[in-house]
């Protein structure tokens, strides 16, 4: 599932990116996340059996899949079945490195940021 996620995980990114209005984009960004978290809840017997119906599968890969594209917005990344997607950084996802779950590029530029005034 890792290797298909890292496919469809970059199109709803891109699907993101394409809404103009930031409202509208964190608005399905947050109803993406909440799908993704009833679905490995309240509807977890579909990732488990497959569903009923030829579209239960497809459709609970879709939810999980924009899930992880709208977590990957926040800083660090998200990392999900050992592999760390990061809107900024690494769209198609890679695997963490260092032992961290976090995207370690974004940490970079948060540190450079709070850097104190005259300290290189
Ligand atoms: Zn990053």
């Amino acid at each position: 599932m890792a290797g298909a996620l890292a496919t469809a995980v970059p199109m709803w990114m891109f699907e993101l990116d394409q809404e103009p209005d930031a409202k509208v984009r964190e608005a399905t960004a947050a109803e993406w996340c909440g799908d993704a978290v009833l679905l490995m809840t309240r509807d977890k017997a579909v990732l488990q059996t497959g569903g009923e119906g030829p579209q239960d599968a497809p459709e609970a890969f879709n939810r999980l899949a924009k899930g992880v594209a709208a977590l990957s917005y926040a800083p660090g990344g998200f990392t999900f079945l050992g592999v760390l997607f990061c809107a900024r950084h690494c769209r198609a996802g890679r695997p963490p490195s260092g032992g961290l779950t976090y995207c370690q590029q974004c940490l970079s530029e948060k540190a450079g940021m709070y850097r104190p005034q005259g300290r290189g």
